[in-house]
């Protein structure tokens, strides 16, 4: 018995290399829905030259062999032959094997559609109309992909896509009538396979709506594990930093960074880390993305409740020790993370913006006075996330001076960037590393002075943490130098 060996690689990608070890002439012999409820791959089909057939197949671990061989053979009329055992992602490989074949999704495009999106781990989908035709792009690894490179033949057209939209408004309770006005919503699918929930965003367009689904509950952050405060991946000094400061019971902690840069990953992961002491969490989100043991959860109706301060007499009243706040967006949600700081709670809550210093200035802007700021705020997170090259294609790179001289590297540092190779499906993708900087105290203070003042010091508002993390990671060959600097935003 053959195994098939399938090297370590980025997620997402690796499942597709297996993927790409099905050749179609297998599928031919079994339908999907067999494979699936079989949880076996097929893979290639051998003739003896005497006319007799024999399909080799992948099974999954968990699955009792004798009795599914037997079905297999009555199912393909063939001879059936194990090629090897695989229990993590053989139904994401099975999904994305089937996709490479031709068939028409016009009365399932929704299913096919998140059947792709949960096998490629991806964050979000889109759908943009054009004169010609429709596109549709998935975001991947914090990169945007069509569609065409995973599911080539996945064929739509306008009356299939406008089918979708009214499956996907129903579903979310929107009004189906609205074609003029922007939307937005949320709601749940679930299959055999997975589940999850899905936020809408629906604006016209000139050739039809536009389309941006974000998926909550799939992708490569979302898993239970990933909210181990011990796996954020702070460094030594970081995580003590950040211990100490949510043992605090009163004052605000914010988590900023760009989108998809990880902070509600990392603000969930702090709460569920204070969920075993003896507080009680109450967190208001917009919407709920994951249910967290021990922490109550509030979803935002701002239908029916006028604002998001509306929610501090009701959240009060629950006798909260600790307060979580999905995100600032405006002067209301400040206010009110402001209002439960300073008032004997302890607030996590996140924030767009791409530095501590912006993320100030926009507190300020949002009518908060500098005392409030400075008696209340006792941490600011600036996170960002990296792509990581694919160790498998580690190439050594000189890297441009200017580079070097940026992040510090001596003459004897190496770079390295990743060429791609098969476990990478040629993308030199090897996931995303999370890199963070971290102000508190004096400095914090120094900057929202400075800002108050007119002008925040320069010395001060350079992200010290992520650079020395970018660096350490250039080093080792963990990212591309091109990559650090696309975080900072000097590619
Ligand atoms: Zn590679």
């Amino acid at each position: 018995m053959k195994y098939i060996e399938v090297a370590p690689g980025p997620r997402s990608f690796q499942q597709s290399h297996l993927a790409s070890c099905s050749s179609s002439e297998a599928r031919c012999l079994i339908e999907r829905q067999h494979a699936l409820e079989y949880g076996v791959l097929p893979l290639r089909v051998f003739d003896d030259g005497f006319g007799r057939r024999t399909v080799s197949f992948v099974f999954d671990d968990g699955k009792s062999q004798v009795e599914i061989i037997e079905k297999l053979k009555y199912l393909t009329s063939a001879e059936v032959e194990v090629e090897g055992y695989k229990e993590k992602s053989l139904y994401k490989s099975v999904i994305l094997a089937y996709l490479q074949d031709q068939y028409s999704a016009r009365n399932n495009l929704l299913e096919e559609v998140l059947y792709l999106s949960w096998a490629l781990d991806a964050s979000d989908f889109h759908f943009m109309p054009a004169a010609e035709e429709i596109d549709f792009k998935l975001r991947v690894n914090g990169e945007m992909v069509s569609s065409y490179y995973f599911a080539p033949n996945l064929n739509f057209g306008v009356d299939s896509y406008q089918e979708m939209l009214r499956r996907l408004k129903n579903l979310a309770s929107l009004d189906l009538t609205e074609h003029n006005l922007p939307q937005e919503g949320a709601c749940s699918f679930e299959c055999d396979l997975f589940k999850v929930r899905l936020r809408l965003s629906i604006i016209p367009g000139k050739f039809g709506p536009y389309l941006s689904v974000r998926l909550i509950g799939v992708g490569e952050f979302s898993s239970s594990e990933s909210l181990e405060f011990s796996r954020l991946g702070f460094n030594f000094s970081q995580s003590s930093c950040v211990r100490r400061e949510i043992e605090k019971n009163n004052g605000v902690i914010l988590f900023t960074g760009p989108t998809g840069s990880g902070k509600s990953t990392a603000l969930q992961a702090c709460l569920k880390h204070l969920s075993g002491e003896q507080q009680r969490i109450v967190s208001v989100e917009d919407p709920v993305e994951r249910e967290l043991e021990g922490v109550t959860q509030i979803e935002v109706d701002l239908g029916r409740m006028r604002s998001y301060c509306d929610y501090l007499p009701v959240i009060l009243r629950q006798d909260p020790d600790i307060i979580g706040i999905g995100e600032i967006r405006d002067r209301d949600s400040a206010r009110f993370v402001f209002e439960a700081g300073s008032t004997g709670h302890l607030v996590l809550s996140g924030m767009h913006a791409e530095s501590v210093v912006s993320a100030m200035m926009r507190l300020l802007d949002f009518g908060l006075t500098t005392n409030r700021l400075l008696s209340s705020i006792n941490l600011v997170v600036n996170q960002r996330l990296v792509l990581a090259n694919c160790q498998h294609c580690l190439d050594e790179e000189l890297g441009a001076d200017q580079m070097r001289k940026f992040f510090r590297l001596s003459e004897h540092d190496k770079t390295y960037v990743s060429r791609g190779c098969k476990s990478c499906s040629w993308s030199g993708h090897g996931g995303r590393v999370p890199v963070y900087d971290l102000v508190e105290g004096a400095k914090l203070h120094a900057i929202i002075q400075g800002i108050s003042n007119g002008s925040p010091p320069r010395v001060l508002s350079r992200p010290i943490g992520i650079y020395e993390s970018l660096r350490k990671l250039i080093v080792t060959g963990t990212i591309a130098p091109k990559e650090a600097l696309k975080s900072v935003g000097l590619d």
